[in-house]
């Protein structure tokens, strides 16, 4: 049989074209084919941003914001109707256990389309009384209006949440969306444009394009002049190209980016807790969350207790089909992904780190064999111009290095290009906010890791990103507010 189509959705409808190149979606678990994929062209993509244009002035526009947020609604209650094709798109693309799958992205997608037409019914405008010296003789207040066309640009490591999670807030705030899902992971983004349709959400407001960045899709998305907005998650490098492009015609962005998150493990910690919260950090998603933690940092009187007790916790990980029972860890997103993982695993043994455990590819079996299995791999004794130490690997993988002073520590954080998140483990409350406001990053966690309220800030310092995202940030960003002033 052959596989099935993967189409754009442009202007409330599925487009296929005679002339589509397509390219092939396979499984990370075994490397099937689950699908052939239409990539867009500079056409379809013109063709995309013009349909988000035109819904602007169209019955999109003439909403009312209650009219709006029921259509949100709607939207949410059309996912959880089809949870289990959500849950299925989503496990097939990215190998993730269905647990994971099931508990945290797919409700997470609902979820968001709720919170953020909750939270924008609920965001009053700016006042700015008369009777103050600034602002006597005169009323000033706040209009938010939509940006425009909001271009987002999405990964493959949590594909239908973070998709959502610029698409709710942009649609919340009135916008239009042209989405790009990674060429990794496009069904979700795909089975979405079928509720929207369904739930009566007007043609042209949510547009899916499929395809590449460089000279591709990506690139002709996020230079159309149209393209009123960008929002991107996803590499550092990747976030600089989006950026020169966003400069022609000054057009906004908002760019969450890549991390190599520290951990720093005080001997005054509960060890039982961070043991149990560092292999969730560093293996979760199979090490694929921009938040996950590469660098371990540990007090040197509980350093050896602390690896011998993080290995035993690693190797009772089990790894296998998303499907099964009890499985915590899937495989890495790809073939090409898997070959980048492995040469730091090599670079990790040239660079002379003891390999505490992993380091190579699990057997799992026939039915396995084709897909982009690595095993967790925790490392001691490299130096800290140690690539492993310096790049994000985006594996399932950690190198632990002892410290002897809280002073140390903070700067052995600190000393990344990096800036997303760091996860403290203390005991000492004095320690916790000292070394939390000390930290470089965006998001210092103490005694946890991704526990998220949604309503707080979301981004990182540095290399790792600009601006926020997260309930009241993201209504910023995807808002142009608009001061109105009335001499009296
Ligand atoms: P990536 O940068 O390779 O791709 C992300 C998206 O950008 C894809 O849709 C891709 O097709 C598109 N793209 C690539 N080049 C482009 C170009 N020149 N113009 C327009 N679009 C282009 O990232 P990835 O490999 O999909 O995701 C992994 C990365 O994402 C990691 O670095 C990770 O840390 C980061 N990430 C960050 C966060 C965060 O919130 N900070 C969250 C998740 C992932």
């Amino acid at each position: 049989m052959a596989p099935r189509r993967t189409l754009n959705f442009i202007d409330g409808d599925f487009r296929t074209t005679s002339s589509a190149r397509l390219f092939e979606n396979r499984s990370p678990i075994d490397g099937r084919i689950v699908s052939m994929v239409e990539e867009a062209s500079a056409e379809m993509v013109d063709r995309a941003v013009r349909a988000a244009k035109a819904a602007l002035d169209g019955p999109w526009g003439r909403l009312s914001l209650k009219e709006r947020c029921d259509l949100l609604f709607a939207v949410a209650d059309g996912i959880e109707r089809r949870f289990d094709d959500f849950l299925a798109a989503e496990i097939a693309d990215t190998g993730k256990p269905d647990v994971l799958a099931r508990a945290v992205d797919i409700p997470r997608g609902a979820a968001n389309f709720r919170i953020f037409a909750d939270l924008v019914r609920a965001t009053p405008e700016h006042y700015f009384p008369q009777d103050t010296p600034d602002g006597a003789g005169a009323i000033n207040y706040t209009v938010r209006k939509p940006k425009g066309v909001v271009a987002v640009i999405s990964p493959w490591n949590l594909p239908f949440l973070l998709m959502t999670w610029k698409v709710a807030p942009a649609l919340a705030c009135g916008n239009t969306v042209v989405a790009k899902p990674s060429e990794e992971t496009p069904s979700t983004a795909a089975l979405l444009g079928e509720v929207m349709r369904d739930a009566g959400v007007p043609a042209g407001v949510y547009n899916v394009v499929h395809g590449f960045g460089p000279n591709s899709t990506g690139e002709f998305l996020t230079r159309h002049p149209l393209v009123d907005a960008i929002t991107f998650t996803g590499e550092t490098r990747t976030g600089e190209a989006i950026m020169k492009a966003s400069a022609v015609g000054v057009r906004d962005i908002s760019a969450e980016l890549g991390g190599k998150n520290a951990a720093l493990v005080f001997a005054d910690c509960d060890l039982d807790k961070a043991v149990a919260g560092t292999v969730r950090s560093a293996f979760t998603n199979c090490g694929q969350v921009c938040l996950c933690t590469e660098r371990v940092y540990v007090e040197r009187p509980i350093f050896d207790e602390f690896v011998a007790r993080l290995k035993a916790a690693t190797e009772k990980l089990t790894q296998g089909h998303p499907n099964a029972a009890g499985v915590d860890t899937g495989p890495l997103i790809s073939a090409g992904h898997r070959e980048k993982v492995l040469s730091y695993y090599e670079i990790a043994k040239a660079d002379g780190a003891r390999v505490v455990t992993g380091g190579g590819i699990p057997d799992l079996g026939p039915d396995l064999a084709g897909g982009a299995w690595v095993e967790p791999t925790i490392w001691t004794g490299l130096p800290e111009t140690s690539r492993v130490i310096r790049e994000e690997i985006f594996g399932p993988c950690c190198h632990v290095q002892p410290f002897d002073t809280e002073d140390e520590a903070v700067r052995l954080a600190n000393d990344s290009q990096y800036g997303l998140a760091t996860v403290v483990w203390t005991e000492n409350l004095s320690r916790a906010h000292r070394v939390a406001a000390k930290i470089d990053v965006g998001i210092a966690w103490v005694n946890t890791w991704n526990l998220r309220d949604l309503r707080t800030p979301f981004g990182g310092a540095k290399q790792s990103g600009i601006g926020r995202e997260g309930g009241q940030f993201s209504l910023d960003f995807y808002s142009e507010i608009k001061n109105v002033c009335i001499k009296l």
